[in-house]
């Protein structure tokens, strides 16, 4: 058969090719109680789940960027994404018939205590796209402009926040965690002034909006909102709405949502909350505020602000200034903290079950649930078929993992590098000095410390040891290792990159780190320089360890 027969041809049947063809839903709008009043003004919105508010316009919207797998998973032709009437909607210019504009409101725990009404302050749902293919997805502008929720704030974000979320939530999606999408990235033609440190240093900064999506945006804070206010009916709407369209199957057709149906709800959400934490683990992200009011009740990976990826194993690490003194959101925190917030979910809830048992069993499974996610997931980067349990330890599976932290954190060694090329050894024969040039790779000290050397050399002899005994081939130990262990994330410093580059109008670094992070677990050899671990510039530099919560 000639070449060009076999070359798959692009086909857009089944795609929206023109603006008049999508179709909305406003199911959350339509079914939920609204904020009577339709201004901007700040307030506080009582006994509503929403406020109707549209985007203010922009002076010139430009479409820097968009995910063109989530544009065909959404079925939305690429010239679409080009059309600028298209643009104008991704931009907040225009909104389109179907569609019905608002800002939810919710409130949150933030840093350990109770922030009282949070809410949309910035973000601005457009409503439901309904796909060629019926499937329902929301459509929310970042940086849109000023709602009733925005406090102080100007309702803006800027590029480099804005890129870091959009970049971030396709490569997370892509490397199998649980996260919204983001399908546009677009300038706004306007500035926006931000003190970036928060030290008294306020400058303008180029303004810009994220298209983000998911099945719903709902956070545990916009529960906690109404226990914390008394008004329990408006709480077991919202709860009654989030079952019976996001968790279908704990509410059949037909049937009456009761105590029961919330307490399936509740242990769903610690289920899907450890799996995504355990995620985050296994391909060393941190997400920086695990405030109530950014934990998805879908366990979703949501919000994307003062993020940071793992460079050497530290499991103390956070890169979010704002939370420097107590650094309550670091990497080793996170199954902990996100404990502590179903807890208030659990107490948000609680009002509408009739005494607590069933909520303290969701939190208890979380526990469990974790901890048996957490092991399978380190059996998958060690090339395990299991690792047992504490009780039960008949290969000293418990202290492989302990000392391998140890060794990780006893010189800076980077965590992607490490695991990736430790894949490599499962197929190679022991060799002391060819095992430690491998790992030569992932060290950040040159020369490393005699005393680590030989504690990793110690551990590695160990690792090959427990693989001999657990008896797989290794080309398949290999395989489940590459499939476990990402060969390119979204480091610190090539977001920053990526950054500076569209800062000075040059785009092609975000498009070639968007294409590579669509396949992080393949080898890809001419972008080998995405995989390497980070310079030295980028370890002091703002924006590459160091972030805070102004974007
Ligand atoms: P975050 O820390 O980004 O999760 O935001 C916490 C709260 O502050 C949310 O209610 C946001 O909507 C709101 N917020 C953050 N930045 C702005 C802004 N520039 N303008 C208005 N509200 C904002
Ligand atoms: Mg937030």
């Amino acid at each position: 058969m000639p070449r060009a027969a076999v070359r798959a041809v692009p086909s857009f049947a089944g795609l929206y090719t023109r603006l008049q063809d999508l179709r909305f839903d406003d199911r959350f709008v339509r079914e939920l109680p609204a904020d009577p009043r339709e201004d901007r003004g700040r307030r506080q919105v009582l006994g509503a789940c929403h406020s109707a508010v549209t985007p203010t316009p922009v002076a010139a919207p430009r479409l820097l960027a968009y995910s063109e797998p989530l544009a065909a998973e959404l079925g939305l032709a690429p010239a679409l994404l080009h059309d600028p009437a298209f643009v104008a909607v991704l931009a907040g210019n225009a909104v389109l018939p179907g569609m019905r504009p608002f800002a939810a409101c919710y409130g949150g725990h933030q840093f350990g205590n109770w922030a009282g009404q949070l809410g949309d302050g910035r973000a601005i749902g457009l409503g439901e796209l309904v796909t060629p293919a019926g499937a329902r997805v929301e459509l929310q502008l970042k940086g849109a402009g000023p709602t009733p929720y925005s406090r102080a704030g100007d309702g803006r974000a800027v590029l480099r926040s804005s890129l870091r979320e959009f970049a971030c939530s396709e490569a997370m999606h892509h490397l199998g965690v649980p996260t919204t999408r983001a399908l546009s990235l677009v300038t706004t033609g306007e500035n926006v002034v931000r003190d970036m440190l928060y030290d008294g240093n306020p400058r303008a900064e180029p303004g810009a909006i994220v298209c983000r999506t998911a099945p719903s945006f709902l956070r545990f804070g916009n529960y906690e909102i109404f226990t914390s206010r008394g008004e329990t009916d408006t709480l077991a709407r919202l709860l009654e709405h989030t079952v019976r369209h996001h968790f279908p199957a704990l509410l059949p057709t037909g049937s009456v949502a009761d105590a029961q149906t919330w307490a399936a709800w509740f242990a769903e959400v610690c289920e899907r909350t450890a799996a995504m934490v355990v995620h985050w683990m296994r391909v060393g992200f941190v997400h920086g505020v695990m405030n109530t009011d950014n934990m998805s009740v879908l366990g979703l990976t949501i919000d994307y602000g003062p993020y940071g990826w793992i460079d050497d194993f530290d499991l103390d690490w956070t890169p979010n200034t704002t939370d420097a003194a107590t650094r309550r959101y670091r990497f080793g925190q996170q199954g902990q903290v996100a404990a502590w917030n179903l807890a208030r979910l659990a107490r948000a809830i609680a009002p509408l079950l009739p005494d607590t048992g069933a909520l303290e069993q969701g939190l208890s499974r979380y526990v469990q649930r974790y901890g048996e996610l957490q092991r399978r997931s380190l059996a998958d980067k060690l090339g395990l078929h299991a690792l047992v349990g504490d009780d039960d330890d008949p290969h000293g599976d418990v202290a492989l993992v302990d000392e391998l932290f140890a060794t990780l954190s006893q010189t800076p060694t980077d965590m992607t590098i490490f695991f990736r090329r430790l894949g490599a050894l499962a197929t190679a024969s022991f060799d002391a000095s060819s095992w430690l040039s491998a790992v030569q790779h992932a060290w950040y000290d040159d020369p490393v410390d005699p005393a680590a050397r030989a504690r990793m050399l110690a551990w590695l002899r160990r690792w090959h040891e427990r693989c001999a005994r657990d008896g797989d081939e290794p080309a398949r130990r290999r395989a489940r290792m590459d499939a476990a262990n990402p060969k390119y994330v979204l480091r610190n410093y090539l977001a920053q990159e990526a950054i500076d580059a569209a800062t000075a109008g040059d785009l092609s670094p975000l498009s070639t780190l968007m294409t590579v992070l669509q396949h992080p677990y393949d080898e890809q050899p001419e972008h080998e320089r995405l995989a390497a671990k980070r310079p030295e510039w980028a370890r002091t530099r703002v924006g590459c360890s160091m972030l805070s919560c102004s974007s």
